[in-house]
């Protein structure tokens, strides 16, 4: 054969196999045809509208189209669409009803014939005085609505079976704004929710993320992630936004799970009370690890442990010495721990809840507040000295908790007198006389990891490079995060 006849039949070959395989339905799928509502809103449109336009298209299963005009479509103008993403809002005119009666009836219309609409981040501030919009939209903005400040925070699946969520690990956003308190109209699906930390200016409640509703033969999504192009290019977002408005078209999902989905932050809660330290210090110890820290200033020593329905924590730090525990909040920090959630124990925290042995056997020592016979043993009251310049050495230089901790020197104070659980695996250690040994050292609770860490008064400690690792560790290490 001459090389013009080769050509002929490897063209001749692939047009038989593309069209065999379009008869099969299988690899070549028509996109779906998306239409953005734009032109208007207090975020900034000019860049998230062409962003999700983006995403959309690189999901390869979408065309997207934009509109600036939303008040002049019509149902003829969206007919080609499957689906529409609104990314528009007059916010802070909360009604008005701005697109007009025309727009209004195409846009339901469109929905309610079984097409769908999935509404972004600040897209339902608005229109409160147009009852369909409160069911398209889903979650609107209302008088106790709010956000915390922009942060990483974890988006965790509700409901592993719904299309958009199904192959979905809980996961990471980007930087982003979490909303809270929105008005959700009922009957609707919370398939995703974040919890929302005090901390950075949230609920500490959990709040709906991604939530569905039926809208007649149609299908409406909300998705309140999303306040600039940093939180849309998140790999959640780029995921969960297609997802969801290939389900609002079509009521199925055929977009592959992204396979490098972030994992989520460890959330920890830090309980203080009963026993002064430098405020504003403190907080530094926790920061620039990939942590969302919750701070529980506890009123009653432990209401931490009341009410642990809807636990959102992986980990608690005891920074407390508040005394008081209820049977009930035992039995609620017990069974925390036998789910699983990591403990981590700071400093004074080692002399707390002094009258429940049990917590003794969870930390693995006991400090005495007071000479205290116990078992028969007489125990003398533990002692304690402030402002020592002590030498710490590690013991333990393969753990994940003192892993790349040197030895080294902190100014602050030690304890002694103390006793010691035998099972405790000590990592790091002092020889100084007003010290007991122990410096830090893990152990088990059942399913639990803890860790104990004496050293941290502060306020020098909260800042040194060696102690901040050593204590960003432990709670990686109790999270079951750092095992290699
Ligand atoms: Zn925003
Ligand atoms: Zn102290």
């Amino acid at each position: 054969m001459n090389e013009r006849i080769v050509w002929l039949v490897l063209v001749a070959l692939c047009v038989g196999v593309s069209s065999a395989l379009a008869e099969e339905g299988e690899t070549v799928v028509a996109p779906l045809k998306a239409l953005i509502l734009s032109g208007r809103n207090n975020h900034d449109w000019q860049t998230t509208t062409p962003c999700l336009k983006r995403v959309l298209e690189e999901s390869g299963r979408f065309t997207a189209d934009v509109t600036e005009e939303p008040a002049s479509l019509d149902a003829a103008a969206l007919e080609p669409y499957d689906v529409l993403i609104d990314n528009w809002t007059a916010f802070p005119e909360m009604t008005g009803r701005q697109w007009g009666s025309t727009a209004e009836a195409a846009v339901a219309g469109f929905v309610r014939g079984g097409k769908g609409m999935v509404s972004v981040h600040a897209a339902t501030a608005g229109f409160l005085d147009w009852p369909d919009f409160l069911k398209l939209g889903i979650c609107t903005w209302g008088e106790q609505s709010g956000h915390s400040a922009r942060h990483v925070f974890n988006i965790e699946i509700v409901d592993a079976e719904h299309p958009i969520t199904k192959g979905l690990h809980d996961f990471a956003t980007a930087r982003d704004e979490l909303y809270h308190r929105l008005d959700l109209h009922p009957p609707a699906d919370v398939i995703a929710r974040t919890y929302s930390a005090k901390s950075v200016g949230g609920t500490g409640r959990y709040e709906p993320m991604v939530v569905t509703k039926a809208f007649g033969d149609g299908r409406c999504v909300y998705v309140a992630m999303g306040h600039d192009v940093e939180a849309m290019e998140g790999v959640g977002f780029r995921a969960v936004l297609p997802r969801s408005a290939e389900w609002a078209a079509t009521g199925q999902v055929t977009l592959a799970p992204p396979a490098d989905l972030p994992p989520t932050r460890i959330q920890a809660v830090v309980v203080t009370g009963g026993h002064g330290f430098d405020q504003e210090a403190f907080p530094k110890l926790f920061e620039g690890a990939p942590l969302n820290v919750e701070f529980a200033q506890q009123e009653d020593d432990s209401e931490l442990f009341e009410d642990i329905a809807d636990w959102p924590h992986d980990v608690i730090v005891l920074y407390n010495m508040g005394q008081r525990i209820s049977e009930t909040r035992r039995a609620h920090f017990r069974e925390l721990l036998d789910n699983g959630v990591g403990l981590v124990v700071l400093h004074h925290a080692v002399a707390a809840y002094n009258k429940w042995p049990e917590y003794q056997k969870i930390i693995g020592t006991a400090y005495y507040l007071e000479d205290t016979t116990l078992d028969g043993a007489t125990h003398p009251k533990s002692t304690y000295a402030h402002d020592v310049d002590f030498a710490l050495h590690i013991e333990e230089p393969e753990h994940p908790v003192t892993r790349g901790v040197e030895d080294f020197t902190v100014h602050d104070e030690t304890y002694n007198g103390m006793t010691y659980d035998a099972a405790n695996k000590v990592l790091v250690t002092t020889d100084h006389a007003t010290s007991e040994r122990p410096i830090a050292w893990v152990r088990n609770y059942g399913p639990a990891r803890v860790c104990v860490i004496q050293v941290g008064h502060g306020p020098h400690v909260f800042t040194d490079a060696n102690y901040k690792k050593l204590v960003q560790q432990a709670i990686a290490w109790t999270a079951r995060r750092n095992e290699k």
